[in-house]
């Protein structure tokens, strides 16, 4: 019990000294993206290829950070009521470019009148986590990723599946746990991230793969309970 204890005002710290810094980071950030873009407007050339990298890879700072951010603080902060087919939309759109840098084929079918009720951005960014992934393991060959979203009782299920390299069971038993990557430039901080945010609004996410085959994802969320908020 004490043992417990101790470990849960670890992790409040933890999660408390990750936020500010992350939230201390992230003001500094912004200004320089305002005068990055500012200079990149008269930049040509050279210059321009330099600032439209910097820009590049301060976008992918702020990713981290904002990871950083919603594993220490996975609650919801801004609660609105939203349909899945449109956040799924979104997230397709964004994802799109990559995929095709990638030679991935991205399909997208979503039953209407879905609704869930979250933070827009936090959900966005655990789905997002699970698409890139998929993108990530597809596309040393010609990949096909699939997301499909429907109603099963009183649940919502997104499912996200690919033909990509597959995960071993070994590998499936950490997925998720303390910043496990196989990746080159990976954090491991994705699907950490994914579960904490997922949990957080009452879902969960089963993973099944065969590797050399393919994964799916299937993230289970609860129905919106009223309905009346989407007004
Ligand atoms: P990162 O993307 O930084 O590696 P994640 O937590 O998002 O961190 O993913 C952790 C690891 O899980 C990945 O590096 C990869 O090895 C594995 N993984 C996740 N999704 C898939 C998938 N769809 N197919 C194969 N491996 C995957």
């Amino acid at each position: 019990m004490q043992e417990q204890i101790i470990r849960t005002e670890k992790l409040n710290v933890t999660s408390q000294l990750a936020a500010s810094l992350a939230h201390e980071i992230r003001s500094p950030l912004t200004s320089i993206k305002g005068f990055l873009q500012l200079s990149l407007r008269n930049a040509e050339g050279k210059n321009k290829k330099y600032l439209e990298i910097s820009m590049m890879e301060l976008g992918r700072m702020e990713y981290i950070i904002n990871d950083f951010l919603n594993y220490a603080k996975p609650q919801m902060e801004s609660i609105g009521v939203f349909p899945v087919s449109e956040i799924l939309f979104q997230i397709k759109d964004e994802m799109e470019p990559i995929a095709r840098a990638n030679h991935v084929d991205l399909q997208m079918l979503a039953e209407e009148d879905l609704w869930i009720q979250a933070d827009l951005s936090k959900i966005k960014q655990a789905l997002t986590h699970i698409i890139r992934n998929s993108i990530d393991a597809t596309s040393a060959s010609k990949g096909q990723v699939s997301i499909a979203a429907y109603r099963q009782y009183n649940q919502i299920c997104i499912r996200i599946r690919d033909n990509g390299v597959g995960m071993s069971a070994e590998q499936l038993s950490i997925l998720g746990a303390s910043f496990y990557s196989t990746k080159m430039n990976g954090t491991g901080l994705g699907l950490m991230v994914t579960f904490r945010i997922i949990q957080s609004i009452g879902g969960r996410v089963e993973f099944k793969s065969v590797k050399g085959e393919g994964t799916t994802a299937l993230v289970k969320l609860p129905t919106a309970p009223d309905l009346q908020l989407k007004a």
